[in-house]
């Protein structure tokens, strides 16, 4: 049972770590979201799973990492600064904005419910304009960039004359990108400062319908893989009045939060929009040459492009359960080995100092390889419901017992069964389990 309701997840956030309200002690700040010591390892492991997939199990896509501040040039030329744009209204009636694009009824205020109180709209550029250096002069603007993109498209040449790749090939990002969204909303789907994880892949124009239709796929597979069943994902077509100004076509991976199914990745057709611009604004060549045919031609690009931060709450959306163990409810999510915030906890059954050097010394054993809990606090029974709900796969119990038998129980958070293992093999036995 995934959850229904996105009260419960954040509740659940904010309760055992995962997400506070970002200044929370003066208020909050603006729909900003901190996250806490399980959420940051959760969004760690959501973009080390992104990495692996993407750049370090192919052998076609490097990554980067590429400023956040970046000058008005790049913006001038990629068209973010007259389009990167979303229709305004206000309400005359309750003062309230609204993005026109995402009101149900464009004639309605959802806010007040009246009828024609809605002001023209205008475009409001979303890019968040700072200022480089002590003085405020022209020269000195700068932008945070909106998304990672550009940093691919601007640094296109250097990596392919230092990465031996030729088209088809990508250039991988993952990092913070800010936009100041007119209205915020739904916990951290909607937030104006947020991470991306985005790849261009470059390749030869002919091939690029082809090559969209694999990633179109192959990043709707990856949802799946990681656990969130197919049922609750789609791929969806944008109309022609949909596209952003660089695409030619673009494919979204929506997954059914509980308001609806709604974005969780974009996969574009950026064509050979960026590299052109780029190419005739800064006056160098952003072009291939193919040895082999003699030809010379500027790549098309697919653009795979995912929140990091949108799908956390989707993970967690999709793992969250509630079912019956020795006639108790237990709350816990099922979230995939490689994405749970620890993949083990160790439980020495009591806090008698007999057990600590024991305990400290399987919690080290294990913490070289994965991230470990260590717990002593508490009823067992209570411990390991703590660890069920933040998704901890295994717990590894250390008793009075081990002292002689030198073997500990490993208790599977899915099923609750449990089986003893000697300590000799617990390494090989968790990494069987947790499949790495
Ligand atoms: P929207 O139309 O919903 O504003 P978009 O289609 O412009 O978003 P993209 O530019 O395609 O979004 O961004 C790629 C991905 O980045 C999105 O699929 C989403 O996962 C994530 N993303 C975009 N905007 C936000 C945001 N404000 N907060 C969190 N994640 C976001």
């Amino acid at each position: 049972m995934a959850a229904t309701d996105l009260e419960q997840i954040v509740n659940l956030s904010k309760r055992r770590g995962f997400v506070f309200l970002s200044a929370e002690i003066y208020g909050g700040f603006r729909s900003a979201y901190d996250y806490g010591p399980l959420g940051s390892l959760l969004l760690r492991n959501v973009k080390n799973a992104w990495i692996r997939a993407m750049v370090q199990e192919r052998d076609d896509v490097v990554l980067i990492d590429a400023a956040i501040l970046a000058p008005p040039q790049i913006w001038e030329a990629s068209g973010h600064l007259a389009n990167f744009t979303d229709p305004l209204v206000d309400c005359t009636n309750c003062k309230q904005r609204f993005r026109l694009d995402k009101l149900d009824d464009p004639d309605t205020c959802p806010n007040c419910g009246r009828h024609g109180t809605f002001t023209e709209a205008r475009q409001f550029n979303l890019m968040f304009k700072t200022q480089a250096g002590p003085v405020e002069e022209a020269g000195t603007v700068a932008y945070l960039r909106p998304e990672t993109a550009q940093g691919m498209f601007v640094n296109f040449a250097n990596v392919l004359n230092t990465s031996r790749k030729k088209p088809p090939f990508g250039i991988a990002q993952v990092g913070k990108v800010f936009r100041n969204e007119i209205t915020p909303q739904n916990w951290i789907f909607r937030t104006r400062e947020f991470e991306q994880m985005e790849m261009q892949f470059f390749v030869p124009p002919a091939d690029s319908a082809r090559w969209f239709e694999y990633w179109c796929q192959e990043r709707l597979d990856w949802y799946v893989r990681h656990g969130i069943p197919r049922d609750d994902l789609r791929l969806r077509r944008h109309d022609a009045d949909e596209l952003s100004h660089y695409s030619a076509g673009t494919s979204d991976v929506e997954f059914r939060f509980p308001w609806g199914f709604d974005e969780l990745e974009g996969i574009a057709q950026r064509t050979d929009y960026d590299l052109k611009q780029h190419a005739a604004a800064s006056g160098e060549r952003l072009d291939y040459f193919d040895q082999v045919t003699g030809e010379r031609y500027v790549p098309y690009v697919v653009e795979p492009a995912a929140g990091v931060t949108r799908t956390m709450a989707a993970f967690m959306l999709a793992a969250y359960d509630v079912d019956e163990v020795g006639g108790e409810e237990r709350t816990l999510l099922r979230l995939h080995p490689r994405l749970a915030p620890y993949q083990v906890a160790v439980l020495p059954l009591s806090k008698k100092d007999i057990l600590t050097p024991l305990a400290g010394e399987v919690r080290h054993t294990l913490a070289g390889r994965y991230m470990v809990d260590y717990d002593e606090v508490q009823s067992i029974g209570k411990r390991y419901r703590r660890q069920d709900e933040v998704g901890t796969p295994i717990c590894v119990t250390v008793d009075f017992d081990s002292l002689d038998d030198k073997a500990v129980t490993i208790r599977d958070r899915d099923t609750t069964d449990q089986v003893r293992v000697p300590i000799d093999h617990l390494v090989d036995e968790v990494a069987d389990r947790l499949g790495f």
